[in-house]
Formats: C-alpha cells, sequence, structure tokens
C-alpha cells in the first residue's frame, strides 16, 4: 500500500498522528507540501517567518529522507486551488490513501472540505487528525450545551478531561521502502524576497533545536517561570512559539515533558511549571473560540457591539507606533524588540496593544495585521484572542474601562529600565528615575520624540468610545 502525508503547519516528526498513521499503515509513504506566496502574503503570514518555515521545511526533508519518504514541494496560487493538485499528484503517482493534520482557521476549513469531497469522489480515502491541541476542537461544552467563551471554567474541564493516556505520542519510525520519486526541495524556486531585519540567529532551524529548546527550558527556567515570566528583560520563558506555530514542536510533547518536571501533577506542586501549562491551554482556549465562533477568523469581534466603536485613524500617530516612536519609552522599546527578533516578550504585547487601541484609539485589525506581518510565531487565533483581549472586543477580555499605563507598567516591570536600555539606543546612557518618562530637556539631548499623545486625556477618549458604542 501506498499513501500521501500532506504536511501544512506540522513540520516534524514528533507527534505527529498523520506521519505516524500512514507509515504504521503503509509500505510506501510520499509527503507534500503546498508553496502558495499569494495565499501566504493574503494571511499577513511575516517575511521573517516564511524564510523560517522553508529552512525548516528543508530540515524535515532531510530527516524523512532517511526514512526513504521523498517530499515533493508544488506551487499554486492559493488554496483554491490545492484540491485539484492533491488529486493530481495522487493519480500521477497511483496513491489511494492520503493523511493530514487539521487547521485552524475558516479558509483553511473550507479548502479541506473541498479537499476531503473532490478526493472523496475520486475513491481516494482521506484521514485527518487532531495534531495541534490535546482535545479536538469543540469538545467541551457548557452546561448550556454552549462552547466555552471563558477561560477559567474552560481550564477547569480540560484538566478534570486530562489523561496521560492522551499524551501516548512516543513512536519509533521505521524506514520505509525505497521509491523512484525523489524530493524536489533542493530545485523548488520558493521566490523568496528577504525584506526583514529579524537576527534569525536567534531561531536555530530544525525539529531537533526545537527539542533542545525545551529540553533547556525545562532544566532550570521553568521552575521560576510565574516569577519570572512578567519582567520582559529577564530570558525567563521558552520562546517556543515560533516553533509551535508551525508545528515544529507538539504541544503534546510540551505538555509531557512538562509535566515529568512535577511528578505529573497538572494544577499542583511546582508554579513554575504549572503556570507555564497554563499557558499552553490559553492556546488551546484561542484555537476552539476561532473554532466555535468562526466570525472571529473573518475580521470581526466577538462582542458585537464593539463594532460600533468609532475608532481614530492617524497616519502619524500609526506610523511612530510602527516603527517604535511614540515617545513612551516601553512601548518604543517593545516595538523595536519586534523589529529585531520578530518576537516580542507577552507583556509588552498586552501593552502596546492596549495602548494602541485604547489611548490611540486605532482599530485592533490593524495593530493585529501589522503584529502578523511581523512576527516570527503568528498564529492566527492566538493573535486574534490577544487582540481582541487587550482591545476588549474579545472573549474573556479586559474590562474596557481598565487600561494598562505604560509609564506604570515601565516602572513595574523594567524597574532598571534595563530593557529600554537594550532596544532604545538613544536612552542607553539615562538613569533609571528618569529613563521611564524622560524630560524634555532629556528627550531634546538625546534626539528621542516627544510623546504622541496625552495619557490622561486619551483614556477619556477611550471610555467615551465604549461607553457610546455600548449604549
Ligand atoms: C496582542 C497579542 C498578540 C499575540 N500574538 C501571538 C501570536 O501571534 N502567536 C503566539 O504564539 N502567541 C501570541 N500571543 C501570546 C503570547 O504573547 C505568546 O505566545 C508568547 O509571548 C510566546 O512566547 P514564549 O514562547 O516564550 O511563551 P511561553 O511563556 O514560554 O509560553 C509557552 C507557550 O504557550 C503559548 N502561550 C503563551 N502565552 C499565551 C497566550 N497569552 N495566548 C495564547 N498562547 C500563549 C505559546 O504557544 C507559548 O509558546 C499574543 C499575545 C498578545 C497579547
Amino acid at each position: 500500500m501506498k499513501s500521501l502525508v500532506w504536511f501544512r503547519n506540522d513540520l516534524r516528526m514528533d507527534d505527529n498522528p498523520a506521519l505516524r498513521a500512514a507509515c504504521s499503515k503503509s509500505e510506501e509513504v510520499h509527503g507534500v507540501y503546498i508553496y502558495s506566496e499569494n495565499q501566504l502574503k493574503l494571511h499577513n503570514e511575516a517575511n521573517c517567518k516564511i524564510e523560517f518555515m522553508i529552512q525548516n521545511l528543508k530540515s524535515l526533508e532531510q530527516s524523512l529522507n532517511k526514512l526513504n519518504i521523498p517530499l515533493t514541494v508544488i506551487s499554486s496560487n492559493g488554496f483554491n486551488e490545492d484540491a485539484k493538485k492533491i488529486l493530481n499528484i495522487m493519480n500521477e503517482r497511483s496513491i489511494k490513501e492520503i493523511y493530514w493534520n487539521k487547521q485552524f482557521g475558516t479558509d483553511e476549513e473550507s479548502r479541506d472540505i473541498e479537499v476531503e469531497n473532490i478526493l472523496t469522489n475520486n475513491n481516494i480515502n482521506c484521514f485527518l487528525y487532531d495534531a495541534q491541541i490535546l482535545f479536538p476542537a469543540g469538545t467541551f461544552k457548557t452546561g448550556e450545551g454552549k462552547p466555552y467563551s471563558v477561560f477559567t471554567p474552560f481550564k477547569k474541564r480540560w484538566i478534570e478531561n486530562f489523561n496521560i493516556d492522551l499524551l501516548d505520542i512516543e513512536y519509533n519510525y521505521i524506514p520505509k521502502e525505497k521509491t523512484k520519486i525523489s524530493s524536489n526541495i533542493n530545485d523548488f524556486e520558493f521566490c523568496f524576497a528577504k525584506d526583514h531585519s529579524v537576527d534569525m540567529s536567534l531561531w536555530p532551524v530544525g525539529e531537533e533545536e526545537a527539542l533542545k529548546r525545551l529540553d533547556n527550558y525545562l532544566d532550570k527556567k521553568i521552575f521560576y517561570y510565574a516569577k519570572d515570566r512578567n519582567e520582559p528583560i529577564i530570558d525567563g520563558t521558552s520562546r517556543l512559539s515560533a516553533y509551535l506555530a508551525l508545528g515544529i514542536i507538539s504541544p503534546k510533547r510540551c505538555i509531557l515533558e512538562a509535566l515529568k518536571k512535577n511528578n505529573f501533577e497538572l494544577d499542583s506542586g511546582e508554579q513554575g511549571v504549572t503556570k507555564w501549562i497554563d499557558e499552553l491551554v490559553w492556546r488551546e482556549f484561542y484555537k476552539n473560540i476561532m473554532f466555535s465562533f468562526p466570525r472571529v477568523s473573518k475580521g470581526r469581534p466577538f462582542q458585537e457591539y464593539t463594532n460600533k466603536i468609532k475608532w481614530r485613524f492617524d497616519k502619524g500617530e500609526l506610523k511612530a507606533w510602527k516603527s517604535g516612536n511614540t515617545g513612551f519609552p516601553l512601548i518604543d522599546a517593545a516595538m523595536r524588540q519586534l523589529k529585531n527578533e520578530g518576537w516580542m516578550h507577552n507583556r509588552l504585547r498586552m501593552v502596546v496593544a492596549m495602548f494602541f487601541t485604547k489611548n490611540m484609539l486605532h482599530d485592533w485589525r490593524l495593530g493585529e495585521t501589522f503584529f502578523m506581518q511581523n512576527l516570527i510565531d503568528g498564529d492566527f487565533s492566538s493573535n486574534n484572542g490577544g487582540w481582541q483581549w487587550s482591545s476588549s472586543t474579545g472573549t474573556d477580555a479586559a474590562p474596557y474601562f481598565r487600561i494598562f499605563n505604560p509609564l506604570t507598567q515601565s516602572k513595574n516591570f523594567d524597574a532598571d529600565g534595563l530593557f529600554i536600555k537594550k532596544y532604545v539606543d538613544e536612552l542607553k546612557d539615562i538613569d533609571e528615575k528618569e529613563i521611564h518618562d524622560p524630560s524634555n530637556e532629556i528627550r531634546s539631548n538625546c534626539k528621542y520624540p516627544t510623546q504622541i499623545l496625552d495619557l490622561k486625556e486619551s483614556r477619556l477618549r477611550a471610555i467615551d468610545a465604549f461607553n457610546e458604542a455600548k449604549n
């Protein structure tokens, strides 16, 4: 028996249920990846993320090669061509079985339904798996039979239903029969034009590197996570998000290895471990939200009333925010971190998103898109969830009158100003008393911009706009 595995955002061997099933059942296995520059652009995938994806695809090809599984990369103009492309390759190679892991997002789901229909009509068997989250999306319902829209009760159900058998992921691959087909990845024209300035040495390529990163993180840092996770200058979080977003590592592997450090306890024992697993459950929560409330995947807010908010639009403010020149040092340091690293610390994501949607009163969708276009870990559901939380338009969102003050956040979470100094070169010699809100004289001497807005006034303006939309 011959089979085809369709790789999408699951660029790994470890805990890859589609690959595992194909390898268990078939003597000959082929892999395929559909590359569409158009589609990636349409979904605002960051240039650095595309580069990272291509490099990881090459790394995956080498691992598959050791098992005699050739990987064929096919180009396409977009999701609408995928069904035809898959059918063609299966017909050409006389393959009658295909395996893939499910993706989230309405476009992806519609594409998969179309592919499955066309293949089934052509007598091809399709086998679909859940590889991105522990429980299939939509598993948990409230007492009224509705999907959860608040994190804490969702997490409670998640923990109640957790069973260690869910993490039965160990599997030894045995090389398959050799095929006449060879991988084409080294000749494939990705037509990738680099236009980012991210330091890619921060993101070593490949599944082995991802597993090593997990291992290193779990060795020590995880035990301090509950305390260290809020201070951006501390390297206290795992930075595994880029690998999780492309499926280079699996959430099950992360949870299993973390549990081993905590006597397999999910909600007691080491606080750092339980807190870290909590964050992985947030990731699952947002994927469930996207699945159960497809409107959030179509640019609509979860809280419908917020559609009526009269967002402002100021080209100058937008430019200052994007380039890290708002005159608020912590905001600027965060935006420059994003540009240099393709990544931003979680607390700062909340701070800059709240500043954007509340103080600047700009539409959260603009910020969401800018993040997707720049994050190496861009993940549609987590990004959408994070933006909707910060702008108080989403599930379980921050109440609209709760607006982080970026100066207070700066003093609380970057007390010595070390994070600001690292990213805002103009302020590197300013002492910790002045650095959070430098005087006009310092700003002028250091050529650092004045503030683009007044915090008090802009806060009241935001509350008025939300009140008006609500009533
Ligand atoms: C406005 C905004 C936008 C965001 N956009 C994204 C995004 O595009 N992609 C993305 O992966 N995360 C996003 N997040 C969530 C979070 O900021 C990142 O997952 C986290 O900073 C990644 O760093 P880490 O891997 O070191 O996380 P760790 O603290 O080590 O956490 C481990 C893993 O848990 C998951 N996780 C952690 N925090 C969250 C969270 N709040 N929501 C959902 N999952 C979480 C991530 O997969 C992360 O890799 C966003 C948050 C906000 C507020």
